[in-house]
């Protein structure tokens, strides 16, 4: 008996990507063609305003192995990434960038090694990132260095995003994380499993404009930091501690100094210095202790984490 061949998901989550999406599909094509696998690629238009969603219908129309699935808004790439995995009803699956930052032609690669490894997860680490400044770089590096320090029971791998494969064993685990606040890299490194890299050049964007500004990039490292770890509340009570030990020493220093001394009107300076430090901690506590009763009340709704506005499918 032939063995059927094997069926790869394709998942490329789209916001306002018109300028792109033609050449990424045509992309996309090419490379599977020429592939002894099946294929659906699945395109996740993630609320746009633009007319991405009139050109993934043509795309559609002229393709039945594409899967077109329209949120009611925008979502986010976490959201659109969800969408895609938990449609996806290959044997495996790949996510793609729309911007071909992920290059396309790295599928053989992928599967080649996901083959040869017997790996669950073969995930495409970057060895230089072309076209962004140094202080991203910096900023970037920095970042993965305080996660994997702070995280509990996760390793988060360097330079590593969203690009790519995962079996089906470990997207049936992914499927069942259903947080809302979604930090992907955490959760695709929380799962386990054998993981491996494939190391590839991350290419510049080939078309169309990124969506990340340094805000959302700060939000998303405080989504890894506090999603993935309570340490920085124990770093809150420690202070606590430290202080209070202080204050107690410093409390029977002045109590002597007063009984010798006598009491007398001074030290108006290091009142002020301690006040003013103090009310920093306190707010400093307050804030982290708001980052995680921000947690519990998003995941406490227990919204759906998107809604399909259109689901086309041959
Ligand atoms: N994206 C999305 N929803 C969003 C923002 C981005 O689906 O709200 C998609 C976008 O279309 C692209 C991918 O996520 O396919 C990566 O986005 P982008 O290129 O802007 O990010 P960068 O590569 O700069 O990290
Ligand atoms: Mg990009």
């Amino acid at each position: 008996m032939i063995k059927p061949k094997e069926l790869i998901s394709i998942i490329i989550p789209c916001y306002n990507e018109e300028a792109v999406i033609n050449i990424c599909h045509k992309a996309v094509s090419d490379v599977i063609d020429t592939l002894d696998y099946n294929f659906e690629i699945i395109y996740i238009n993630d609320g746009s305003s633009d007319s991405t969603h009139q050109l993934l219908e043509k795309i559609h129309e002229q393709d039945a192995r594409s899967v077109i699935i329209s949120f009611s808004r925008n979502f986010g790439k976490e959201a659109a990434m969800t969408a895609g995995i938990d449609n996806a009803r290959g044997d495996a699956l790949i996510i793609l960038d729309a911007d071909l930052q992920d290059p396309p032609a790295l599928i053989p690669d992928m599967l080649h090694m996901w083959k040869e490894t017997g790996a669950d997860v073969v995930y495409g680490q970057r060895l230089e990132r072309e076209g962004e400044t140094w202080f991203k770089k910096f900023t970037s590096n920095g970042f993965y260095k305080v996660i994997n320090f702070i995280a509990n029971n996760v390793e988060i791998p360097k330079n590593t995003g969203d690009f790519r494969l995962m079996n089906r064993r470990s997207i049936d685990a992914l499927v069942q994380l259903r947080e809302r606040h979604r930090f992907m890299k955490g959760l695709f490194a929380w799962i386990g499993f054998k993981q491996v890299a494939l190391q590839y050049n991350r290419e510049p964007r080939a078309a169309g404009e990124t969506k990340w500004n340094y805000l959302q990039l700060w939000n998303l490292a405080l989504e890894g930091i506090a999603g993935f770890s309570t340490k920085p509340l124990r770093v809150a009570s420690l202070f606590g501690l430290l202080i209070s030990i202080a204050s107690f020493i410093f409390a029977i220093f002045i109590i002597f100094k007063t009984m010798i001394f006598g009491a007398e009107v001074e030290g108006w300076a290091s009142l002020s210095v301690m006040i003013s430090f103090l009310s920093g901690i306190q707010l400093l506590t307050i804030g982290i202790l708001g980052e995680y009763i921000g947690r519990i009340f998003g995941e406490a709704k227990n919204r759906p984490l998107y809604f399909i506005d259109s689901f086309i499918k041959k």
